[in-house]
């Protein structure tokens, strides 16, 4: 199996990069992921002080899939994700949703291990791990866009469904696709309010296909549950907005519905919920169950 390292890594998803690694259809590849901190906090004495902001949110990439066209949809399974064993996490002053709070500038981290499967945030709690990719995306059409803000390739969605067993769909929109993913979270909650999620280098198995009979705008994610769609914006409500119209738009003529019964249907079994509300645009889900859709005899 292909194995990509963390050896050369972009900042910016973009279509002009060379590539670091070519796959085919159908294969699967082990990335090896920095944290979004470019793995620079791994002892206490490791302040933010002395951090390169240049050299946060690296993704591993770009990697070409042999086939994807503009136009396509690029198809990536995850497989696994394999976690380091410390995770770091930062607030302060002006970020996240209590950026008010801090009357001082300048950052708080902390680093917790992780242990037999767990997060030891203190000495009090261990939680449970649920591992999601937080960057993760191909090459936008225009201008190069920065792995801090998310758009329709993706990028910096954090959305806690992109896990292992999940599939997501995004929209090629140059030669080979051009993909990249990183910034691992060992796990977040939903919003990230604080503006990091356990922030955590990681080894991901994924597996790439392109399937050039349907089209994407924004990226679409499969579980074994649920299918939704997932949309970036300046607000929550545009996000969201743009989120349950993809959906509307994917099952229109998939369900055999009229359009009004498709609507009610949706709102009494859909969910909109937040990826996150601190990136530079916000990004929202809306998830529909399986089982509904089934009913109906969506295939997708
Ligand atoms: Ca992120
Ligand atoms: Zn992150």
């Amino acid at each position: 199996m292909l194995h990509i390292s963390d050896d050369r890594v972009l900042f910016a998803f973009s279509k002009d990069l060379e590539p670091i690694a070519h796959v085919r259809p159908g294969e699967t590849v082990t990335i090896t992921t920095k944290d979004c901190f470019s793995n620079q906090l791994q002892t206490p004495e490791d302040s933010f002080d002395n951090l390169d902001w240049d050299a946060t949110n690296p993704a591993t990439g770009p990697i070409f899939i042999e086939g994807a066209h503009p136009g396509d949809v690029l198809k990536v399974r995850i497989d696994a994700i394999e976690l380091a064993h410390q995770m770091a996490a930062c607030t302060g002053r002006g970020e996240g949703v209590c950026g008010d709070l801090f009357p001082q500038d300048g950052m708080s981290s902390m680093l917790a291990p992780i242990i037999d499967g767990k997060l030891h945030f203190d000495d009090k709690l261990a939680l449970d791990l649920k591992p999601m990719i937080g960057v993760i995306g191909v090459a936008p059409e225009g201008a190069p866009i920065n792995c801090g803000t998310p758009g329709h390739h993706g990028g910096n969605m954090d959305d806690t469904m992109i896990g292992e067993g999940a599939t997501l769909y995004l929209p090629v929109a140059t030669e080979g696709a051009l993909f990249a993913c990183g910034d691992l979270h060992a796990v977040m909650g939903d919003g990230e309010i604080g503006v990091s999620g356990a922030e955590i280098a990681a080894t991901v198995t994924l597996t790439f296909d392109v399937l050039t009979d349907r089209t994407v705008e924004d990226p679409v994610l499969e579980n074994d549950r649920s299918f939704s769609t997932i949309a970036s914006a300046p607000t929550m409500d545009e996000a969201a907005d743009m989120a349950v119209h993809a959906m509307v738009d994917i099952l229109r003529d998939r369900t055999g519905l009229p359009l009004d019964r498709l609507i009610m249907l949706l709102s009494l079994t859909g969910d909109v919920q937040v990826c996150q509300m601190v990136d530079p645009l916000r990004t929202m889900r809306f998830v529909v169950p399986k089982r509904v859709l089934r009913t109906y005899g969506f295939t997708w």
